[in-house]
């Protein structure tokens, strides 16, 4: 937790827009995932805050990383680069999964030279795979369940169940090595249910690809999904634990590695934003404050995350009825019609909490606007 006081201490250091990323809560969010789920190993989503500080701290706590694209590849490398060449192969696969089922022919030739765990879901990119990077380790990608998730992630990407053994089969036919199963739940899960029935469904598959004589996988891959704490009515994330925890028990033999992605979980209540009103004005009879940060910039998770942010105010006073709006001239860049406000003057400073992931990473520059600047702090 950071303090109202030191944020506003930040702000006054660094100036405004700004986003404060604290370490200390992504230390307790990666603690507290391996206590509920101590034989999971989480692979941290990069693309959720890609910052290379997030990464080295993550890092050093004993997390690996999913990666989707090289720049976020290269983050990673970073951090093994040094070591011994024998040791490197083993960390690689420990540390990395590239978790993009469609990658580019430049980015496979690129990755050939590494040897990861990479994800497919369809003949093409087997195809491909084959072609340019054919000592990668595969991974299956499913497509699964992602009801009452906040953000879908099954539209895109997945194999369906009825194609997934014929998949594994093709790809061993080709001389690639099919090293387990993946899939995605959909960010910010609310239904516990869908991690459940994605289990069993991974399990099936085991077993058909066993009775087809296929016998070479050894990883599950449980994706991202947990919910992050954003309000009183996310259930804690130690019951979604606890059935995870029994439903892996009971369908996967110990020798059977797992692994997860979780993103979202580690940074969104690591992140602070602080801005500074920059103008006000009375619309449809609502004070309106005019924000030096907006949804092309911090608050763009409320575009592409389907995320709200309260903005709270650091002074106190009676709330009224308030807008909310970004600082570029398109009138899509409301962060809110209706947020209770005290009454604000120019150069104040507001604040929203759990903004750390989705936020920053989807910034732009739009209308010549600089993102914030990212300060860390208890690194
Ligand atoms: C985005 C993504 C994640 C992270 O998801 P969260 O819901 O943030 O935990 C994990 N795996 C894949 C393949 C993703 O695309």
């Amino acid at each position: 937790m950071i303090s109202k006081a030191r944020l506003q201490k930040l702000a006054e250091e660094h100036g405004t827009p700004l986003l404060v990323i604290d370490h200390d809560e992504l230390r307790k969010n990666f603690q507290m995932f391996r206590k509920y789920l101590p034989r999971v190993q989480p692979y941290f989503a990069v693309k959720a805050g890609a910052d290379p500080a997030i990464v080295r701290t993550l890092f050093e706590e004993g997390a690996s990383f999913d990666v989707a694209s090289m720049p976020e590849f290269k983050v990673v490398y970073e951090k093994i680069k040094h070591l011994p060449a024998r040791e490197r192969q083993q960390w690689i696969w420990d540390k990395i999964i590239y978790a993009n089922p469609i990658k580019p022919v430049e980015t496979l030739r690129e990755l050939n030279k590494y040897k990861p765990l990479v994800t497919f879901d369809n003949l093409d990119e087997i195809e491909k795979i084959k072609e340019h990077a054919p000592k990668a380790g595969l991974v299956l990608r499913l497509k699964v369940s992602n009801t009452g998730a906040m953000v879908e992630l099954s539209s895109k990407f997945g194999a369906s169940p009825g194609e997934a053994v014929d998949l594994i089969l093709e790809a061993d036919r080709r001389g690639l090595v099919v090293e387990g199963i993946s899939f995605h739940v959909g960010s910010q899960t609310t239904n516990f249910q869908n991690y459940v029935e994605a289990l069993n469904l991974t399990a099936d598959i085991y077993t058909e690809a066993k009775a087809r004589g296929y016998t070479k996988m050894n990883l599950v891959d449980i994706g991202g999904g947990f919910p992050a704490p954003y309000d009183k009515t996310v259930r804690p994330f130690r019951e979604l634990a606890r059935l995870i925890n029994s439903e892996i028990k009971r369908l996967f033999p110990k020798n059977i590695e797992i692994l997860a992605e979780p993103g979202r979980f580690f940074v969104a209540t690591a992140g602070y934003s602080v801005s500074k009103i920059i103008g006000r004005a009375i619309r449809d009879g609502k004070p309106s404050y005019y924000l030096d940060d907006g949804v092309y910039h911090t608050y763009s998770g409320q575009v592409f995350d389907h995320c709200m942010y309260p903005v709270k105010a650091f002074k106190r006073g009676k709330a009224q009825l308030s807008a909310v709006f970004g600082p570029t001239c398109d009138a899509f860049d409301v962060i809110s019609q209706a947020e209770y406000l005290p009454s604000l003057n120019r150069d104040d400073l507001v604040y929203s909490e759990k903004i750390g992931a989705y936020t920053y990473a989807s910034a732009t520059t739009f209308n010549g606007f600089s993102p914030a600047k990212v300060v860390h702090v208890n690194e």
